[in-house]
């Protein structure tokens, strides 16, 4: 499934190939997706490009007063091919942009393609999302300040993202590690001090991860537009038994929520 990294990286790699260009053409071959595509964006030709934004994984594509909303669902990408490129089975919806083309394919049709008219912050799907955790507004204050209500286990508390957008179970993992924190410790036990550790571990996590996906972009155009994730070397996610890269200790695994949790019982407390 395409996480914040990825959908960063898909956003970057997109900003040089569409800003500023006129949409001449939109096709959607198959308007079932997670939620039905919208009769509306058959009527974004004619309307150019301002950017692209992400808010958690939403891309938004500004258009003047209007934003088409994309999410990748559980399978989509996006790519950037030259127009008249055959469309495959799960290529769902294209847009065309004079010399290129913008085309999303979803084999699972989780994925989501949206319009939004003025203040997209205030779409339901975004209205309620938590903090952006590449943002200032992600600091030590703030965290502590989020979690002080909460017993539940700091790992369950970071991956709900009405409180914190993007951090998924890989990324949870690997920042509590990073910070020294057990993924067990209640979220209102932790300390000014752990949150601020927490918050920059958080950030310098997933920043890692975009610059490892950001080491494909340059095969971005006509690739089959998946970064490079697999290649990342992780600290303890899916490391159970093996040596903790900082101590020796061997990983340990246990099951949180339905998803399994990876620490390192000597180095995180
Ligand atoms: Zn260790």
């Amino acid at each position: 499934m395409p996480e914040l990294p990825e959908v960063e990286v898909t956003r970057r790699g997109l900003v040089p190939q569409l800003a500023g260009r006129k949409i001449s053409g939109v096709s959607v071959r198959e308007p079932r997706l997670r939620w039905p595509v919208p009769r509306d964006v058959l009527a974004l030709a004619g309307r150019t490009v301002s950017g692209i934004r992400r808010r958690g994984k939403y891309l938004l594509v500004d258009c003047g007063d209007g934003h088409l909303i994309l999410h990748l669902g559980m399978s989509g990408s996006l790519r950037v091919l030259p127009p008249g490129t055959p469309a495959g089975k799960h290529d769902h919806f294209d847009l065309l942009l004079g010399d290129r083309l913008l085309r999303l394919r979803d084999p699972r049709r989780f994925g989501a393609v949206l319009w939004a008219e003025g203040d997209v912050a205030a779409h339901p799907l975004l209205a309620h999302l938590g903090v952006e955790p590449l943002s200032a507004a992600l600091n030590a204050k703030h965290l502590h300040a989020l979690t002080r209500s909460h017993r539940i286990a700091i790992k369950h508390f970071l991956m709900d993202g009405k409180r914190i957008v993007g951090v998924g179970n890989i990324y949870a993992s690997e920042s509590l590690f990073r910070a020294g924190i057990s993924p067990r410790k209640a979220a209102k036990k932790l300390s000014l001090q752990q949150c601020s550790r927490l918050a920059k571990a958080i950030k310098t996590t997933l920043q890692a991860a975009i610059r490892a996906g950001g080491s494909t972009l340059r095969d971005f155009v006509g690739a089959d537009g998946g970064a490079g994730y697999a290649q990342q070397r992780h600290y303890v996610y899916d490391r159970a038994g093996k040596n903790c890269r900082r101590c020796r200790t061997p990983i340990r695994k246990l099951t949180q929520g339905q998803r399994s949790t990876y620490f390192c019982p000597s180095c995180q407390k």
